[in-house]
């Protein structure tokens, strides 16, 4: 009786705790479902900045002058941890797409506009050492000055395509001419952008003008005076790709490191 007893206790307790047991596992199981929210909160966060990096990339979000604080890190983290290649990638399939259904004629007067900065040599390193803050002209010239921007390769590979198809490329940078032309012709061949129909700088005339201004200004000189036809036109800011004989198809390439007017 007392084996009884003790079996009978036994299948009691047993009875008594599963449900408990039970909920135990729950619990634990629960626990990682109560961990959610902390990731969830972590990916809120990201998506926030997401939003706003999509909002600038569809140049919604205009005059910004630096990355809100709360979203450096995921700037820093974009640009260095492979999204934006990956996002860089596909904007250039899509100009590569188009390449292949465009053609030179033979009287070179195709041609293809490309800007430099963060399109064809990057200046990540400078603003991430900057922390993504406002533009600081002094430094970035000191920067600039040094020769040293890294090119960007998926960029290289469109010029060699684009040269060996018969368009003629012109660089065309907002950066000072008088100061930055040396160095910038020198980081450019130094990085293999070579044969390029024309570096085209600012001006003195258009210093203090707005990037857009000063490159409708010197496309339309293209198009009006020296009879050329832009067929593209890349650039990773929208004032590289709006205003007057923008071409036949502008791509932007992403950046949500600064904004230039
Ligand atoms: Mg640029």
């Amino acid at each position: 009786m007392a084996f009884s007893r003790a079996t009978a206790a036994a299948v009691v307790a047993l009875v008594v705790l599963l449900p408990h047991l039970v909920v135990a596992v729950v619990l634990d199981v629960g626990g990682g479902v109560a961990a959610r929210p902390c990731h969830s909160a972590s990916v809120d966060g990201d998506a926030g900045c997401l939003s706003w990096r999509v909002m600038v990339e569809a140049n919604n979000a205009r005059g910004w002058r630096t990355v809100p604080a709360a979203c450096v890190a995921y700037v820093r983290g974009y640009m260095t941890r492979g999204q934006y290649g990956r996002d860089l990638s596909s904007v250039m399939d899509q100009v590569a797409a188009y390449v292949d259904t465009v053609e030179a004629d033979g009287d070179g007067l195709d041609a293809w506009i490309l800007d430099i900065d963060d399109t064809c040599l990057s200046n990540l390193l400078y603003y991430e050492a900057k922390q993504f803050g406002a533009y600081d002209p002094s430094a970035f010239k000191t920067w600039a000055s040094k020769g040293a921007c890294p090119g960007i390769p998926a960029v290289l590979e469109l010029f060699v395509t684009l040269q060996a198809k018969g368009f003629k490329v012109f660089l065309l940078s907002g950066r000072d001419e008088e100061t930055l032309a040396t160095c910038t012709s020198e980081n450019l061949e130094s990085e293999g952008f070579l044969g390029y129909e024309r570096l085209i700088m600012r001006s003195p005339e258009y210093r203090g003008q707005s990037s857009s201004v000063f490159k409708s200004a010197m496309r339309k000189r293209l198009v009006e005076e020296e009879g050329y036809r832009i067929r593209g036109n890349v650039g990773d800011q929208w004032s590289d790709l709006q205003g007057d004989y923008v071409g036949d198809r502008v791509f932007k390439i992403p950046n949500p490191m600064y904004y230039v007017p």
